[in-house]
């Protein structure tokens, strides 16, 4: 059985012109990119075409450019780095939307314990954050606002520039996770007026376990990982050579193939909602203006794990809400925020699309995922 992948937007499977271009790193060159010997000289070679090619594509400058362990590091980074900075000019209140990635809300429960003021913005019915929301919030003592660009859940796009021009308004820094737009959306850090900005390498079929923060020269931040000179001196370790350049590499080749990749998808989804389209008291989440690779949805009276559950014995691998919350089963904060009730919010599931699904596979999956809603409503 070949098995069908629905799971996106949790992660990618690595490009294999990809991983070519990693393997030297992995293998001959093996130095440490701060040794100032020839090994050593070498790997930064690939680390610095790394890093400017990343920062062209940002509409960046490189030193602009600081690389982490991925998406959680660099919303926490931000998170926290960012109001540990705020507080030293006295401003020691942040402000979340309610549907931010586990990641970082997790970051400003730890900030909450600490001291912080934490506000969360509320979303409306389809996901959306509203300028008014975020007007309201803000004070004289906010030091940092964050907001994801598009919802790992449901796909929805935030009004960012908008929201970001509120920010700094009032004297606060603005960061977003864009970890789940950077797949489908070119990204410029100057056009949408981000202070912050953070991308995750497996969302765009590069390797686990690398990712950028995007900081705005002159915006302060705390570091988080210290222990080296690393990144300016802001985040030590040494630096993961071969997962930087294959970063460059696919999020270069992302944004090159990304129109056809985002036409193709649209698509898949299209092919995916026809076929379930006749199922009683289904619930789609996520549509017009969205990002259309994922989406969010539900049949009435029907568990979200018991389909996620069956659906992987016939071979579809989907998931219940959030990659993290399916393991631990709670209900998708993300679905309550828009204003469903806990049960209802167990009945999700997420089904995210990528760009060497087929037509084929999406029609079976919404075949498979039809007769197994029928099969537990009877049951
Ligand atoms: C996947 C994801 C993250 C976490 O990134 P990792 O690289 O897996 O740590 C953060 N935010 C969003 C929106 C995500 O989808």
């Amino acid at each position: 059985m070949e098995r069908i992948y629905l799971d996106h937007a949790a992660t990618t499977p690595l490009d294999k012109e990809i991983l070519d271009k990693m393997l030297p790193y992995l293998t001959d060159c093996y130095g440490n990119a701060d040794s100032p010997h020839a090994f050593g000289r070498k790997a930064m070679g690939g680390v610095d075409s790394a890093r400017d090619k990343i920062a062209d594509l940002l509409n960046a400058k490189p030193n602009e450019v600081y690389f982490t362990s991925g998406g959680t590091e660099s919303d926490n980074w931000a998170i926290i780095g960012g109001a540990y900075a705020a507080k030293e000019r006295g401003r020691d209140h942040i402000i979340l939307s309610a549907i931010e990635h586990h990641a970082a809300l997790a970051a400003a429960e730890k900030l909450q314990k600490e001291g912080f003021s934490v506000d969360y913005l509320p979303v409306d019915r389809t996901g959306r954050i509203s300028a008014d929301s975020l007007r309201a919030r803000m004070t004289e003592r906010t030091g940092l606002v964050a907001v994801m660009a598009v919802n790992n859940e449901t796909g929805a796009l935030q009004p960012i520039k908008e929201l970001a021009n509120i920010a700094h308004e009032a004297g606060a820094v603005f960061f977003t996770d864009a970890v789940q737009a950077a797949p489908h959306m070119a990204l410029d850090v100057k056009a949408l007026g981000v202070d912050m900005l953070a991308i995750s390498a497996h969302k765009f079929y590069g390797p686990k376990g690398c990712g950028v923060l995007y900081i705005k020269s002159g915006v302060k931040v705390k570091p988080l990982v210290v222990g080296g000179e690393q990144e300016r001196g802001l985040r030590g370790g040494t630096t993961n050579v071969a997962a930087v350049v294959g970063m460059a590499a696919a999020l270069e080749k992302n944004v090159r193939t990304m129109s056809a990749n985002n036409e193709k998808i649209a698509t898949l989804r299209q092919v995916f909602l026809e076929g379930i389209s006749g199922v009683d008291g289904l619930r789609v989440y996520g549509g017009a203006g969205d990002v259309s690779a994922v989406l969010s949805l539900r049949f009435l009276g029907v568990s979200g794990v018991d389909l996620v559950y069956n659906l992987d014995l016939a071979g579809v691998s989907v998931s219940a809400g959030a990659a993290c919350a399916s393991a631990s089963v709670k209900p998708s904060h993300v679905m309550m925020a828009m204003g469903l009730t806990e049960k209802e919010a167990r009945e999700c599931i997420r089904v995210s699309f990528g760009k060497d699904n087929t037509e084929e596979e999406v029609r079976e999956a919404a075949a498979l995922l039809k007769e197994i809603v029928e099969k537990l409503r009877k049951s």
